[in-house]
């Protein structure tokens, strides 16, 4: 029983009530191939990752094998799936092996996506699809190099097991790693019930592990609150700025820890449009590119109301609170989206005038087709110089509408002076000049589960490491696609 491989861990969630989780081991599978191991990570996590890319490491990776301190669990939540509260979902396809205690103290979920089905699969297979899984690998490595909280990808193992969805598909594990898994939707589970107790102990456990400080608090429930807020207002400002649609923003894939999590139908924006939306099953657009901050406020609220028993005294007493808290998001959002539209631009200073302009630009750029990420990176040579203009107009079906708008900048640029390399080098760090481009994304897939090649994937990878470097390779607009780009959940 694999007593090379030490994971350093201590169960928390584990330790909760038994109507929090199941215990289950992970189903195992056919033949484990470690596809790829995320060595860096793991040495943060306190891990031995030759020992991760022995055989018996792909074992435990694949869920064959359960380390030594593991207490495996599937965990309980609920969730409003588009809207409609499902009073029961679940970790359906997922495996919480335990949690890491690092060597820096931070605490980390290790689980296992793809793991087998548990009591809460419904009429799935609790399997998951090598794309799907590399996918997620690519782009929460992606995100995390960019600067946004995000769950983690330590290993994506195939299973040597074909999953079925139209057609076959080969199988695989993820390991995700994840500052914790609870979920807005963890709360709604407890207050669907009307398991007040419940309530109480998951939001202690949350206070415990992600907001330490509201321990203290007068009322440390409201502080939790207060806190989550504030942390997703900042998160989806950070998706808002980088063009991230996260294409699923259910309350069971908003973290109570502030994390992007659930990578399934997400994707990054080409054509600056904020109607964007790639999910096939997002008919209405709920979870397009221009929602997700009323949608994260909609989510927020519907947290308020599960703690709603927490908050004070009175049911009065406890709808002002949460009235209260909830008005704070707006503001929030709203001071880290436009800070961050403003430094865009070259503009970070306070002026409200900086922010029209800002907006200015997104206009010319939705109505002329121009290329969201090359926008805005090309303009941080456009602010060194004006010969940067010829790349950046070229975006612009219109040219004349950068133009037009390029004149505004400029003479608002000399007004505030500086030193044109500094501020250039400044914008260069806050716009990306890679993202993980749909089509890149799938030729990487295709590479993987077509011709077994991982070249494609890696070199993806490596790329995506280095976000805030040219490359000459990504200063280039994606293809015009025939069809609109589309992605799929709960594959
Ligand atoms: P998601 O849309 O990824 O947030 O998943 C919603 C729910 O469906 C969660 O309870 C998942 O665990 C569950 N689920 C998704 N895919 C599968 C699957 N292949 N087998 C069992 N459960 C699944
Ligand atoms: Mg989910
Ligand atoms: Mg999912």
């Amino acid at each position: 029983k694999g007593e090379a491989i030490r994971f350093p861990f201590d169960n928390s969630y584990a330790r909760l009530p038994d109507r929090f989780r199941a215990r289950l081991d992970p189903t195992p599978v056919a033949s484990p191939r470690l596809l790829k191991l995320n060595t860096a990570l793991a040495e943060r996590l306190g891990l031995d990752p030759a020992a991760l890319a022995t055989p018996e490491g792909a074992e435990i990776l694949a869920g064959n094998r359960v380390p030594e301190g593991a207490e495996p669990i599937a965990t309980a939540y609920a969730g409003h799936q588009f809207g409609n509260l499902v009073p029961q979902l679940g970790d359906g396809r997922a495996i919480l092996l335990g949690e890491v205690v690092a060597p820096d103290g931070k605490r980390f979920d290790i689980q296992l996506k793809g793991s087998g089905r548990t009591p809460f699969s419904r009429g799935g297979d609790g399997r998951a699809a090598m794309g799907p899984v590399l996918r997620e690998y690519l782009v929460s490595e992606a995100m995390a190099v960019l600067g946004v909280p995000t769950t983690r990808a330590l290993a994506a193992v195939a299973t040597g097991q074909p999953v079925m969805r139209e057609t076959p598909l080969p199988g695989a594990v993820l390991t995700r790693v994840a500052s914790s898994h609870i979920r807005v939707g963890t709360f709604v589970f407890f207050a669907v019930r009307g398991d007040v107790e419940g309530l109480r102990v998951l939001a202690d456990h949350a206070i415990a592990r992600h907001y330490p400080e509201a321990a203290g608090a007068e009322n440390p429930y409201r502080a939790m609150l207060e806190g989550v807020v504030a942390r997703q207002a900042a998160l989806v400002a950070q998706w808002m700025l980088i063009g991230f649609i996260h294409g699923v923003m259910n309350t069971d894939n908003t973290s109570i820890s502030g994390e992007t999590i659930d990578y399934g139908p997400c994707a990054f924006m080409d054509a600056y449009d904020p109607a964007t939306v790639f999910s096939s099953i997002d008919q209405l657009g709920r979870y397009a590119y221009g929602n997700q901050p009323r949608i994260m406020q909609w989510n927020l609220a519907r947290l308020a109301e599960a703690v709603l028993p927490l908050l004070g005294e009175s049911e009065e007493a406890a709808l002002a609170v949460a009235t209260e808290v909830l008005n704070g998001f707006a503001p929030a959002f709203e001071a880290a989206y436009l800070g961050g539209l403003r430094a865009k631009i070259g503009l970070p200073g306070d002026h409200m005038g900086d922010v029209a302009l800002a907006g200015e630009l997104l206009k010319a750029m939705s109505a002329n087709g121009a290329d969201f990420t090359l926008t805005f990176r090309r303009l941080c040579r456009a602010a060194e110089t004006p010969e940067g203009d010829a790349a950046v107009r070229a975006l612009f079906s219109d040219p004349a509408a950068y133009d037009a708008w390029a004149a505004t900048w400029r003479a608002r640029l000399s007004e505030e002076g500086g030193d044109p390399a500094a501020r250039a080098a400044a914008m260069r760090a806050v716009n990306p000049a890679v993202i993980p481009r749909n089509h890149m994304v799938e030729e990487a897939l295709a590479a993987a589960m077509q011709q077994d090649d991982l070249g494609p994937f890696e070199r993806l990878l490596e790329s995506l490491s280095r976000p805030f470097e040219d490359q000459p390779e990504a200063d280039v607009p994606p293809p015009a696609g025939e069809v609109p780009y589309m992605t799929f959940c709960g594959t």
